[in-house]
C-alpha cells in the first residue's frame, strides 16, 4: 500500500477552485446535478464496455446512483456502482490536469468579468462539474474503485490549494464522494433535507437514465398485530409508523422513444434543459422516428440562443448515440454536419452495431444513412419556419448556415434558399435569394454583391454607385464567412454572383465615351500609375461610381480586400495583392487634375494629387490609409486655397 501524499492543485484548477469557494452565487444546488450527471457517465461508460466484455460486471448488475444524507454529520454522499477511476486517473482527472473545459471556462469567464456567469448552463458548458462541490462543501471526500484495479483509492480535499492521494478499501466497484457542507447560512437550503433533495433532483436530474435512490421516511399503517386496541377492538395511539423506505427520484423517461402525442410540451422543455442545461426555452424541436431500412429514433432542439462558444473550436457538439437506450457515444460528430453542430439531441438507433469504435462509427453505413436523413429533416423544418421565427433564428445560427453553404455541397441549393442577406435597398431588413432574383431589374444579368466588415461603409462605398443609379440591388456581406460561402456558391437560380469591386461589372456602358476617355488620359494614367508604383498594378477609368473621384478594384479571381484583412488578422499571412486604381472620369476634379498635368507635366503637386487620389479611395472603402497625417495636412491646404 503507497503512502498518503499531498500534493498542489494545477494554478488554472486553484484558480477555478477559488471561484467556487468564495462564491455567492445563489443556484449552489446544481452541484448535485453535476456528481448525479458524472455518475450517469460513470455508469454510461461501464454499460458501453461491458457490451463486448460482459465478466466485468460480476454480480453487480443494477445500476444505480444512491443518495445518502447525514443531517447530524451535516454531510451528503453520492455513490454510484459505475466505471471507477484507477489511482492514476483520479489524479489525472481530479487536480492535476485541468480538464480541457476548465481553460475556456475560465477564459470565457474572464471576457465576461463577472461573478453573475456562474449561471447554472455557465458552468454546465465546461468540464469543471466537479469542482462545483466546493461551493457548498468545506471538505470533499472522493472514493473509487476503478474496474481495471483491486485497490481503492481515496482523494480528499478542502479546495484550499491542495489534496490528498491515498490507497484505501472499498468492496464494490464504482465512486463514492462525500461532501462536508459547509454551515448553512440564512435563507440558505440544507442539502440534508430530505425535501430539498427531492426537489432538486426533479429539477435538474429527472432524465438521467438511472435510477437516482434515496432511503426516505414513510408512514406506514401499522400491522394488525402490533397495533393496540381499546376493550372494544377499536385501535387506539399511533395507527402508523414511520419506515425507512428505498424511493427513487427522478422518472428516467427517455421521452425521444415516446410517441409524440403522449410527451407534453413541458415534457420537451425539461428533456432540453437536462440537455442543454440552456434555462431558455429551445427555439423549436423535431421528433421522429423512421421505420425500414434505416430505423431510428431522434429528438433534436434547436436552441433560441446561440452558445458562447459556437466559434471556439474545440466546442463539443450536441448530439448523443443511443441504441435502445443505451448511451453509445455523446458528442457526436458523425450524425451531425459541422455546421449543425448547435443542435442537441439524442439519437437512438436500435440496429447499432455495439462493437463500433469512435474511428469506424464514420464509415458505418447505418450511421451514415441516419446523418444524412437528419440534414434532410432538419433543411425542411428550417425552411418550412415562418418568416419571422426563421429571421429569430438566421440572426443567431446565420453564420453557421453560411458555413454549410460552403462545406456542404450536396444541400447547396437547400441551404442557398436558406441564406438570407441585407441589402442597398431592404433597409436593414432580410433578403433571400430567391426574392432578391425575383426583384431584378429586366437588363440586370448578376446578382451583384459587396463584402466588408461593415455595414455602413458598405451601403455608402463608392463601388456601388453606378449599381445604385441603374437601381440595381445589392447584397451586403459583413460576414467572414460570407466570402468563403459566396466562393462555393458561384451562381443561384442560373444568375451568376459577382463582387461589386472586382473585376468588369458587365452591365450595359452606358455610352463609348469611357473609352475614348482612356485613350484621352493615357498619359496621366501612367503618370499617377508611376507615383503610386508600388500600390497600385494599375490604373483605370471607371464605371463603378457616380460621385466619388477614386475606389480601388481587384481582377475577377484575386482576393476581395475583406478577404486580404480577413487573413491577416487571423495571423494567417496574406499576400499584398496590388489592386488597381479606378478613377471616375466623369468627376470635375478629374478634368482638372488632367489639364494641370497638360500644362506642365513636371508640377510637384501632380505626385501629391496621386496620392490623395488613392488615400481617397482607400477611406472610401473604409480602409485605413498610411500616412493619416500628411493626409489630414494635404487636406488642409485644399481648403485654405479654396476659401476666400
Ligand atoms: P467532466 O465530468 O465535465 O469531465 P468533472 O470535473 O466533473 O468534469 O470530472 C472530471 C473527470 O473525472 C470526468 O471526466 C471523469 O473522467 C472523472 N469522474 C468524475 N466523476 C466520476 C465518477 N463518479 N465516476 C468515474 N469517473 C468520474
Amino acid at each position: 500500500m503507497s503512502e498518503k501524499v499531498k500534493k498542489q492543485f494545477k494554478t488554472e484548477v486553484q484558480q477555478l477552485l477559488n471561484l467556487f469557494v468564495n462564491s455567492v452565487y445563489s443556484n449552489k444546488e446544481i452541484f448535485l446535478r453535476e456528481l448525479i450527471s458524472n455518475s450517469s457517465d460513470a455508469i454510461d461508460k461501464l454499460r458501453f464496455k461491458a457490451q463486448t466484455e460482459t465478466a466485468i460486471l460480476g454480480n453487480d448488475t443494477e445500476f444505480k446512483i444512491q443518495i445518502i444524507a447525514d443531517a447530524d454529520k451535516k454531510t451528503i454522499t453520492i455513490e454510484d456502482n459505475g466505471i471507477g477511476m484507477t489511482f492514476d486517473e483520479v489524479e489525472k482527472n481530479i487536480g492535476t490536469i485541468a480538464q480541457s473545459g476548465t481553460g475556456d471556462f475560465l477564459k470565457a469567464l474572464e471576457k465576461s468579468k463577472s461573478n453573475s456567469s456562474l449561471s447554472p448552463e455557465f458552468i454546465g458548458q465546461f468540464g469543471v462539474g466537479f469542482y462545483s462541490t466546493f461551493m457548498v462543501a468545506d471538505n470533499v471526500i472522493l472514493v473509487t474503485k476503478s474496474i481495471d484495479s483491486d485497490k481503492a483509492v481515496k482523494w480528499e480535499s478542502s479546495g484550499d490549494g491542495s489534496y490528498t492521494l491515498e490507497d484505501t478499501e472499498k468492496e464494490t466497484r464504482g465512486t463514492s464522494i462525500t461532501l462536508h457542507l459547509k454551515p448553512v447560512e440564512k435563507e440558505e437550503q440544507d442539502f440534508t433535507k430530505e425535501f430539498v433533495i427531492k426537489e432538486i433532483v426533479k429539477q435538474h436530474s429527472d432524465f438521467v437514465p438511472y435510477p437516482v435512490l434515496m432511503d426516505v421516511e414513510k408512514q406506514e399503517p401499522l400491522p394488525e398485530t402490533e397495533q393496540m386496541v381499546d376493550k372494544d377492538g377499536k385501535p387506539i395511539g399511533d395507527t402508523t409508523k414511520t419506515v425507512i423506505k428505498e424511493e427513487t427520484l427522478n422518472s428516467m423517461k427517455a421521452i425521444w422513444l415516446k410517441d409524440k402525442k403522449d410527451v407534453t410540451e413541458e415534457e420537451y422543455n425539461e428533456f432540453y434543459k437536462h440537455l442543454s442545461y440552456d434555462w431558455n426555452p429551445p427555439l423549436t424541436k423535431l421528433h421522429m422516428k423512421l421505420e425500414g431500412v434505416t430505423e431510428y429514433s431522434a429528438l433534436l432542439y434547436i436552441p433560441s440562443k446561440a452558445p458562447f462558444d459556437l466559434f471556439m473550436r474545440e466546442r463539443k457538439h450536441g448530439v448523443s448515440l443511443y441504441c435502445k437506450r443505451v448511451f453509445i457515444i455523446g458528442d457526436c460528430k458523425e450524425l451531425i454536419p459541422e455546421y449543425f453542430r448547435f443542435i442537441k439531441g439524442v439519437v437512438d438507433a436500435p440496429d447499432l452495431n455495439l462493437n463500433l469504435s469512435r474511428e469506424i462509427l464514420q464509415q458505418d453505413a447505418l450511421v451514415r444513412n441516419i446523418k444524412k436523413n437528419i440534414v434532410k429533416k432538419v433543411l425542411s423544418l428550417l425552411s418550412d419556419m415562418e418568416k419571422e421565427a426563421y429571421e429569430k433564428f438566421y440572426e443567431e445560427f446565420g453564420q453557421v448556415i453560411k458555413e454549410g453553404l460552403h462545406t456542404d455541397f450536396e444541400n447547396k441549393d437547400k441551404l442557398a434558399d436558406l441564406a438570407r442577406y441585407k441589402t442597398t435597398k431592404s433597409e436593414g431588413k432580410y433578403v433571400s435569394l430567391k426574392e432578391y432574383v425575383a426583384n431584378m431589374k429586366p437588363d440586370q444579368k448578376n446578382i451583384f454583391y459587396m463584402t466588408g466588415d461593415n455595414f455602413a461603409s458598405l451601403v455608402n462605398s463608392p463601388h456601388l454607385e453606378t449599381l445604385k443609379d441603374k437601381d440595381y440591388e445589392v447584397l451586403l456581406m459583413t460576414d467572414p464567412i460570407d466570402e468563403f460561402a459566396v466562393q462555393s456558391l458561384v451562381e443561384y437560380d442560373g444568375k451568376k454572383l459577382k463582387s461589386a469591386e472586382k473585376g468588369d461589372l458587365d452591365i450595359d456602358k452606358p455610352d463609348d465615351k469611357k473609352k475614348e476617355n482612356h485613350e484621352e488620359y493615357k498619359d496621366l494614367f501612367e503618370f499617377v500609375k508611376n507615383a503610386l508604383d508600388s500600390k497600385v498594378k494599375d490604373v483605370k477609368p471607371s464605371l463603378r461610381m457616380k460621385d466619388s473621384i477614386a475606389c480601388l478594384s481587384a481582377n475577377d479571381y484575386d482576393m476581395s480586400a475583406y478577404m486580404e484583412k480577413i487573413l491577416k488578422e487571423s495571423g494567417q499571412g496574406a499576400p499584398n495583392t496590388k489592386r488597381v486604381l479606378e478613377l471616375n472620369m466623369e468627376h470635375p476634379v478629374m478634368g482638372k487634375i488632367n489639364s494641370l498635368f497638360g500644362k506642365d507635366k513636371n508640377d510637384t503637386k501632380l505626385k501629391e494629387y496621386s496620392f490623395l487620389l488613392y488615400d481617397l479611395a482607400v477611406i472610401g472603402e473604409g480602409g485605413k490609409i498610411e500616412n493619416p497625417s500628411l493626409f489630414s495636412k494635404q487636406i488642409g491646404e485644399l481648403l485654405n486655397s479654396v476659401l476666400a
